[in-house]
C-alpha cells in the first residue's frame, strides 16, 4: 500500500513497531514520565510561550475543536469564525450547538485570506477568532502571524486548528500570539488516529481552568490538573501515545520541528514539480506544505481515486460534497519519499496512456 491521504498517513517503521507490542496498565510513574516527555516535545515544536500546557485528548481532532469551544468561550462572547472549507464550516456547527454566538466570514474554496477581508472585520467588538490554518479541503494556508496581529490589535482570544498544520507549514505560537493550538495524531505526527493534542498558552490554561464547563469528558481544567503528574482523567490511547512518544523523539533527532517542515515543504516541491506534465491544474491561491488539491482537465477526481486504489494498489484523498467530482488532493505528510511521488505519477502517466486522464 502506498499512501498520498492526508490521514491517517504512512507511519515509520519503529512507530508501527510500537504499535505491535503489547499496551502496558498506565497509572504508572514510567507512563507519567513517557506523558510529560511528549508534553516538553510538543511544546518545543509548537513554540509555546513558557507557561503553556498540553491536553492529550483520546478523540479524533473534532473532539478537541469541540472541546476547545466548550471550554473558551461562552454566550457572552462575539466570535468570528474563518470559513474556507469544510473544517472551517465544522467550527461555525460547532458555535451554533454551545450557542456561542458569531459571525462567519466566508472565503471560496481555495481564496485565501486577504488583509483587506480580515480587516472589514476591525474593531466590531468580537472576543475571540477560529481558524484552521490549512484548511486542509481545499489545502489553502492561512497567513497565522497576520491573524494573529489582527487578533492582539482586538483583543481577541486566538484559536488554531492546525491539525495538517502543525510540523507542515511554519507555525510560531508565541510569535503569532495564538491561545490555542490543536493537532492530531493521525496527520504529520505519522501516527495512527486516536489521540488529538491541545496546546494552551498562560491565557488559555487560566480561561478553561475558570470555566464552567458542562461535561465530564471534556473538562480541560480536569485534563490539565491531571498531566501535572503527567496522567489523564480517564484511560487514554495508551498504545498511541507510546508511538506518538518515539514519533516526537524521532523528529528531534532528525533536527527538530523546522527540520521536518523543510521535509514536508520538499516533498510538496517534488510532487508540484513533477505533475507539471500531466493535465491537471492547481486550485489554491496559497498553498499548504501538507497537501496539493488537483483539479483534472479531462478527467472526474473520483474515478482516478478509485482506478489508483483499485488498480495501483495507491491511495490518493477524495474530496467530498461539490468537489468530488472536481478535485482529488495528494498528501506530502507521512512516511514518505520522492521515489514513492514517481511511483504515483507513473501510475497517473500509464493512466493517461490507457486514455483515461
Ligand atoms: C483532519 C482535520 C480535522 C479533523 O480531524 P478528525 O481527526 O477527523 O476529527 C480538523 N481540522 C483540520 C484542519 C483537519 O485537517
Amino acid at each position: 500500500m502506498l499512501n498520498f491521504t492526508v490521514g491517517p498517513v504512512m507511519c515509520s517503521d519503529e512507530v508501527c513497531a510500537v504499535g505491535g507490542e503489547q499496551v502496558p496498565y498506565f497509572r504508572t510513574p514510567e507512563f507519567s514520565e513517557l506523558m510529560l516527555e511528549n508534553e516538553q516535545l510538543m511544546l518545543k515544536f509548537s513554540k509555546a510561550p513558557n507557561g503553556s500546557r498540553v491536553a492529550f485528548m483520546t478523540n479524533s481532532s473534532t473532539g478537541s475543536m469541540e472541546a476547545t469551544v466548550m471550554n473558551c468561550f461562552t454566550s457572552s462572547d462575539k466570535v468570528l469564525v474563518i470559513n474556507g472549507g469544510s473544517f472551517g464550516q465544522r467550527f461555525v456547527e460547532l458555535c451554533e450547538i454551545h450557542g456561542v454566538p458569531h459571525d462567519v466570514l466566508k472565503l471560496n474554496h481555495g481564496q485565501k485570506l486577504t488583509k483587506e477581508r480580515l480587516y472589514e472585520y476591525d474593531g466590531k467588538a468580537y472576543t475571540g477568532l477560529l481558524v484552521n490554518i490549512d484548511e486542509t479541503s481545499t489545502g489553502v494556508l492561512y497567513d497565522s502571524e497576520m491573524i494573529g496581529e489582527f487578533c492582539k490589535k482586538n483583543d481577541m482570544f486566538y484559536v488554531c486548528d492546525c491539525v495538517s498544520a502543525f510540523l507542515a507549514d511554519p507555525f510560531d505560537m508565541a510569535h503569532c500570539g495564538a491561545d490555542v493550538m490543536i493537532t492530531g495524531s493521525q496527520k504529520v505526527l505519522a501516527c495512527p488516529p486516536g489521540v488529538s493534542m491541545i496546546v494552551l498558552a498562560p491565557r488559555a490554561v487560566e480561561r478553561v481552568t475558570n470555566a464552567k464547563v458542562k461535561s465530564m469528558y471534556f473538562n480541560l481544567a480536569d485534563v490539565l490538573k491531571n498531566m501535572e503528574r503527567g496522567q489523564t482523567p480517564f484511560t487514554p490511547a495508551v498504545g498511541i501515545l507510546r508511538q506518538i512518544n518515539t514519533r516526537l523523539k524521532e523528529i528531534e533527532a532528525a533536527g527538530g520541528a523546522d527540520a521536518e517542515i523543510a521535509r514536508v515543504a520538499a516533498q510538496a516541491q517534488d510532487f508540484r514539480d513533477k505533475i507539471k506534465e500531466l493535465p491537471f491544474e492547481f486550485v489554491s491561491e496559497s498553498p499548504a506544505n501538507g497537501v496539493t488539491p488537483v483539479h483534472p482537465l479531462n478527467a472526474d477526481a473520483y474515478e482516478i481515486f478509485m482506478d489508483l486504489k483499485d488498480n495501483y494498489g495507491i491511495w490518493i484523498c477524495p474530496n467530498g460534497g461539490d468537489m468530488k467530482s472536481t478535485i482529488f488532493r495528494v498528501g506530502h505528510i507521512g512516511h514518505l519519499t520522492h521515489d514513492d511521488n514517481t511511483t504515483l505519477i507513473n501510475a497517473l502517466k500509464d493512466m493517461q496512456s490507457k486514455g483515461k486522464l
